[in-house]
């Protein structure tokens, strides 16, 4: 069996986190090298930058980019340009446009584009798909709420633009939305609140809508302290079905259907060799448009600064 030799890009909280166990835990991959200013892992071959990686590394197959979003374009284009495949955290950049000339050219060299979306490999997901397949569905709402203060310590590029301020972690809401309903859904509406003192909103309700004129409503709220929420609850001719905990609970009417430990990047890795056996790209970028409406459509509130 060929090794899919693995370098990380970005060695900050989701790289030591999630993806250095997940790729440890994967079958045909290993971690072979890490690019990142100010971090490294003992034992492994460290490099300040990509293009160090990329020019005097060991021989590497492909590189997952964990850098903020506003960076990652260049580096995938580096990546693409030197032969690997590439694996990018979500968002997947800063416009919907970028990645067109990265699938372009992904699919002119042969090597996998992957864009992925952790949440969608959470395991109540595809449960709760199956089940609202064969449902009539009412309504949807979505609460996904967190502290900022928590889960993003000192990251100050989620509030540069292109840092997607709250919809950083409500896009991961948005790729289990579009995964699990039936339709196709659009933007109608958005309310933005912008801290006076940042360029990305720190919370944000949503409406959307499906052709069928489902209603969905979504608030999205970085200010969030005691319990948090990442839940998506969806009325039907069958019950209320809550998929909460990010994706890793689903139940009807308080009964629980699916529940299982969390896996999400080890879903990831599985699916990130299994595209490269033949260079096929994954790049679903619903969920990314969807945010770009969302800015596009946004009635904009400026609300007290944020300061850490
Ligand atoms: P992070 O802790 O800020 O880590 C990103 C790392 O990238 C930094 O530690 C930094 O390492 C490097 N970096 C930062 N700015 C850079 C620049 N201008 N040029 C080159 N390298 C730079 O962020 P994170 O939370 O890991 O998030 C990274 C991505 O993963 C984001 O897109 C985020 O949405 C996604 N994600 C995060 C989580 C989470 O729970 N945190 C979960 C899922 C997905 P050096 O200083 O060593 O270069």
């Amino acid at each position: 069996m060929t090794v899919l030799r693995i370098a990380i890009v970005g060695f900050g909280k989701i790289a030591r986190d999630q993806h250095v166990a997940a790729i440890a835990a994967t079958p045909g991959a290993t971690l072979a090298a890490i690019a990142s200013r100010n971090a490294s892992l003992p034992d492994l071959p460290h490099f300040a930058t990509i293009e160090e990686l990329l020019e005097k590394g060991p021989p590497i197959d492909a590189v997952s980019l964990c850098t903020p979003p506003q960076v990652r374009r260049a580096q995938a284009a580096a990546a693409l340009a030197a032969g690997k495949h590439v694996m990018l955290e979500k968002p997947p950049g800063t416009s919907v446009t970028e990645l067109d000339p990265l699938v372009s050219m992904a699919r002119d060299a042969k090597r996998t584009l992957f864009a992925t979306w952790h949440s969608r490999y959470a395991p109540a997901v595809e449960p709760a798909r199956q089940w609202l397949a064969s449902r009539r569905i009412s309504s949807v709402h979505v609460s996904w709420k967190e502290d900022v203060r928590v889960w993003h310590p000192g990251q100050g590029w989620i509030w540069e633009p292109g840092g997607l301020g709250v919809f950083d972690p409500g896009i991961n809401a948005l790729s289990i939305l579009t995964r699990i309903l039936p339709y196709q859904v659009f933007v109608t509406a958005a309310d933005l609140s912008f801290p006076a003192n940042r360029d990305s909103p720190i919370a944000a309700n949503l409406k959307l809508a499906d052709s069928t004129g489902l209603p969905i409503t979504a608030e999205f709220d970085f200010r969030q302290t005691g319990p948090q929420s990442w839940d998506i609850i969806v009325d039907t001719d069958r019950g209320r079905m809550t998929l909460s905990g990010g994706g890793a609970r689903m139940a009807v009417d308080g009964k629980v259907f699916a529940e299982a430990p969390e896996a999400e990047y080890r879903g990831l890795y599985h699916r990130f060799v299994e595209l490269t056996a033949t260079g096929a790209d994954d790049v679903d970028l619903t969920p990314f448009r969807l945010v770009a409406d969302a800015f596009m459509l946004g009635k904009r509130n400026v609300v007290e600064p944020f300061v850490e």
